[in-house]
């Protein structure tokens, strides 16, 4: 089976684990700084926090920023539910913003209508890997005294503008699950330039534990404080060996995912029947997703079965996540982004991962391509 994402685990990934099980640390010990700094050198950022997985990390960076209750965060239509359901569990708002069609990002013309006196933080996920159009958030966010914490489960090792991802926004998040860029197993990651943040990310993977900077005077080496209401949120040291290893291959991954979208690309350029989701011109994308759109959704189901005939696994990113049956109960309506629910209808992510052969792709493209011909005949011959 050609599943349409999986992670690469080499033999120096293995020897880099069992060293870590071999030694003294299970958990707190010293590689999870070490990857942690080692990923803030590559993101750009002054500062990195790993985390148990991205969603913690998600609601991390919320806690960090001070979201609570009676306050709103602006997320997209089209993302995965943990974007939204970190901002729940801190029992604040979400409040959806629909996408571009072309692109799946979040459309920054529609973002500023959506901000009012509750609005706290704007949250743009980089769909696919593609970077958003992060100078019109960073300019409404500026201009409107909001905090940009910035989704990029799917980008670690995109650049905007030239720019890592990680080195602009506010906080940064990243997600180490095996479909990602790099893997820990389950892991997570904040990045961020700003000391405060920085502190109270530290705090809250620990309980809200802190070991040095105190509200009452200290009463020995022993001493800590708890002074928020934080989780068990920590990365052990085994996985953070592993996070190490997989970084270290970052740019050979990226390099073949990019290899793998060209083809793709290539191959579907005169297609008539679809479009590909692709990143804006000037920016690298990380190329978690090769997402295509199809211009008569009615196809997608068959497309689906054909390509599973084929052994070939494909998935839809995303349902707009207001449309769960959960948010549905919460009272969010059916509408309220048209254009994401259009895409949701439409779309349909293939196989890409690093070690994809070109022979599987080749099979990928030509069930795609007869499934879509296929139709174009039946239609001639009526
Ligand atoms: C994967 C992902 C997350 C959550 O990350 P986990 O590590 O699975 O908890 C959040 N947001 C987006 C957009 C993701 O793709």
């Amino acid at each position: 089976m050609i599943s349409y994402g999986r992670q690469t685990i080499e033999q120096d990934d293995i020897d880099a684990v069992v060293r870590a099980l071999k030694s003294d640390w299970l958990t707190q010990g010293p590689l999870i700084e070490e990857f942690e700094k080692a990923l803030a050198t590559f993101v750009g950022a002054k500062y990195a926090v790993v985390f148990s997985n991205g969603t913690t990390a998600l609601q991390a960076a919320y806690f960090a920023a001070g979201l609570g209750k009676n306050d709103e965060i602006i997320v997209p239509a089209i993302t995965f539910a943990a974007t939204s359901n970190a901002a729940l569990w801190l029992n604040a708002k979400p409040v959806f913003v629909d996408v571009d069609p072309k692109s799946g990002n979040i459309d920054p013309t529609n973002l500023e209508k959506s901000i009012n006196s509750k609005t706290k933080i704007l949250a743009p996920v980089d769909y696919a890997g593609h970077p958003v159009d992060h100078s019109s958030v960073l300019e409404i966010a500026k201009k409107r005294g909001l905090i940009v914490i910035e989704d990029a489960c799917h980008a670690l090792g995109a650049q905007w503008k030239g720019k890592p991802v990680g080195s602009f926004s506010d906080m940064t998040v990243f997600s180490f699950h095996p479909l990602k860029s790099i893997t820990t197993g389950e892991g997570g990651a904040v990045v961020t330039n700003n000391s405060e943040y920085y502190d109270r990310l530290t705090r809250f993977r620990h309980h809200g534990i802190e070991r040095k900077k105190f509200k009452r005077t200290s009463a020995g080496p022993w001493y800590h404080e708890m002074q928020d209401l934080g989780l068990n949120a920590r990365l052990t040291d085994f996985q953070s060996a592993l996070g190490l290893s997989q970084l270290s291959k970052l740019p050979v991954f990226l390099k073949k995912r990019k290899a793998i979208a060209d083809r793709y690309l290539e191959a579907f350029a005169k297609e008539s029947g679809l479009h590909c989701v692709v990143p804006n011109p000037g920016d690298q994308s990380a190329w978690h997703l090769f997402a295509i759109v199809l211009n008569d959704s009615t196809m997608r189901s068959k497309l689906i079965d054909e390509l599973k005939n084929n052994g070939i696994g494909s998935q839809v990113h995303y349902i707009p996540v207001y449309r769960h049956p959960y948010y549905e109960d919460l009272g969010y309506p059916k509408g309220l982004c048209p254009k994401a629910e259009m895409f949701s209808e439409s779309v349909l992510s293939l196989p890409i991962y690093p070690t994809l052969s070109e022979a599987d792709q080749k099979k990928v493209i030509s069930t795609v391509k007869s499934v879509l011909n296929t139709k174009h005949e039946s239609r001639l011959h009526r």
